[in-house]
């Protein structure tokens, strides 16, 4: 059984000096990509004005890890907070539209885009790792996530 939570102190340092980088589940999803002998990926690899967390530029295969809050989870519905729910809103707004641009911008470049959501990969890291082998070994016929 694997522990997404086995991040070492370095990890939390560079956490804190790189915000919005280098994230706990990013990371978590890094180790399994090279334990699943996945190793060849590079980081925020550009494409147009595309940043994947990890890419396999060979492949043109995008995985980007979206943390449930900011990213607005589909899955768990994190809850918002009610505190300047105005100031929230278009901040959840402006982060999915990045989201969106992103993903077309890969796609119109012929790249295929995965999205790992952290409870997915917190809660089933398995199922995470065999969709995304299958993805990135090309044996589900390059279907999109
Ligand atoms: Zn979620």
């Amino acid at each position: 059984m694997i522990s997404p939570e086995a991040s070492s102190d370095h990890a939390r340092r560079t956490m804190r000096a790189n915000p919005g980088k280098n994230t706990g589940p990013e990371l978590t999803l890094r180790r399994l990509l090279r334990e699943a002998g996945f190793s060849g990926y590079r980081l925020h690899w550009a494409v147009a004005s595309a940043r994947p967390d990890i890419a396999y530029p060979g492949r043109k295969i995008a995985l980007f890890v979206n943390g449930c809050f900011w990213h607005q989870c589909p899955h768990c519905h994190p809850a918002r907070p009610k505190a300047n729910a105005a100031f929230w809103e278009s901040k959840f707004e402006a982060t999915m539209a990045r989201d969106s641009r992103q993903y077309e911008e890969l796609r119109s470049a012929g790249w295929r885009v995965l999205v790992v959501w952290e409870c997915d990969l917190r809660d089933h890291p398995e199922s995470v790792v065999a969709r995304l082998t299958n993805a990135i070994s090309g044996v589900d016929g390059g279907k999109c996530a």
